[in-house]
């Protein structure tokens, strides 16, 4: 069982690089000779004048003779020379930004704590804003989206594997999370086996991680995603969803489902690739009204609000108005079913089923989109 301290931190402002910490870790990566690590920075050494890559085969240098520089050129221009074994001056740009992105990537996957923006970026040689254009092109997510997800396949790996749920989400790098704590003794005893009890025969993947509008839980069935739901506490997600589909099988992700998670985490972090949003699949049951009104929310384009009774002239039932909010209501798939979008005639937010302020807050970044134009 973990121990309960009180959280210090949260997971999306953990301490900025500091110098020391970004030197351990690169002097770690060149210890064992860490090939993932080229290309992300190089190290000289004084005593022989020579700058190398992180996995030079060389013999190691003492600690305190090692320099470390974000690029060959830094090291070139201090005096170095490029290393005849591992041939630092040979690289591609192509082949260090790869590597730098990999490098990352395996960083978020090994940190106890999800590393800032900053570390991230320092640690390999970049400035914030470089990086983070960079790991996107690269992985299609930003880092804070691929942590999550890599986060929240880690939880299901460890539910699979029989382990408490608290030990799972404690594992799974929930531990910084101010919201787990407030919870967690109330989750002693709740073990997987729990989860497992009912079976109908639906079998439900999910997946729960943090995207910038708080705890997210994503939930799908063979057909498709049956649930996304927003919260403060992840542990309440779960709890709901497990109410919700009380007689059917939860289980943990498998390849198809993280696809379908890291999609609608990075929909919702950058909500840029709305046409990855459309191809997901969606398995939302209810009436054949309901149905009608969610498949006319899905028609509204991103930077756009209408109100409820424009919405029933839509789908050709304009005095149907209350019936309309009532399905919009019943929606359990936020933001791919943007039932946010929809207002008061006179322009005022209704409640959100997610929380009000959820809803401004996807308003206000909807209307400032890079996307919203021409989506
Ligand atoms: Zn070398």
């Amino acid at each position: 069982m973990p121990d309960l301290a009180p959280a210090t931190s949260d997971l999306t402002s953990l301490p900025l690089a500091d110098a020391a910490s970004v030197n351990a870790l690169r002097w770690q990566a060149v210890t064992q000779r860490d090939a993932k690590a080229d290309g992300s920075f190089y190290y000289a050494v004084r005593t022989t004048g020579v700058v190398c890559r992180p996995s030079c085969p060389s013999r190691h240098a003492r600690r305190e003779n090692v320099l470390f520089y974000d690029t060959y050129n830094a090291a070139l221009q201090a005096g170095y020379r490029p290393c005849k074994r591992c041939k630092p001056d040979q690289e591609g740009i192509a082949e260090r930004q790869g590597q730098a992105v990999a490098y990352a990537c395996q960083v978020i996957e090994h940190a106890a704590n999800l590393p800032s923006l900053e570390t991230l970026a320092e640690l390999v040689g970049m400035s914030r804003y470089h990086f983070h254009r960079l790991f996107k092109a690269h992985m299609g997510i930003t880092p804070k989206a691929y942590a999550s997800a890599h986060r929240a396949n880690k939880l299901r790996v460890q539910l699979a594997h029989g382990v408490t749920v608290t030990e799972a989400m404690y594992d799974a790098g929930f531990q910084s999370s101010g919201g787990f704590y407030a919870t967690s003794s109330q989750l002693l005893g709740m073990t997987p086996g729990a989860y497992r009890s009912g079976g109908s025969g639906l079998q439900i993947r999910f997946g729960v991680g943090q995207c910038w509008l708080g705890a997210i839980l994503v939930a799908a069935t063979e057909h498709g995603i049956c649930a996304i739901t927003l919260g403060d506490d992840p542990v309440q997600l779960v709890r709901e969803l497990q109410d919700r589909f009380a007689k059917a099988e939860l289980i943990g992700g498998d390849a198809r489902f993280e696809q379908w998670m890291a999609t609608v985490i990075g929909v919702i972090e950058v909500h840029e690739n709305s046409a990855a949003a459309q191809m997901l699949p969606l398995d939302v049951r209810g009436t054949a009204f309901q149905q009608q009104v969610w498949q006319a929310l899905r028609a509204i384009p991103i930077g756009v609000r209408i109100s409820y009774s424009e919405l029933a002239q839509r789908i050709g039932q304009p005095a149907a108005v209350r019936a309309v909010a009532s399905a919009c209501a019943a929606n359990t798939i936020a933001v791919l079913i943007p039932c946010h979008r929809v207002v008061r005639t006179d322009g005022s937010l209704s409640g959100y089923r997610w929380g009000v302020e959820r809803k401004k807050a996807l308003l206000q970044r909807e209307n400032t989109a890079p996307g919203s134009k021409d989506d």
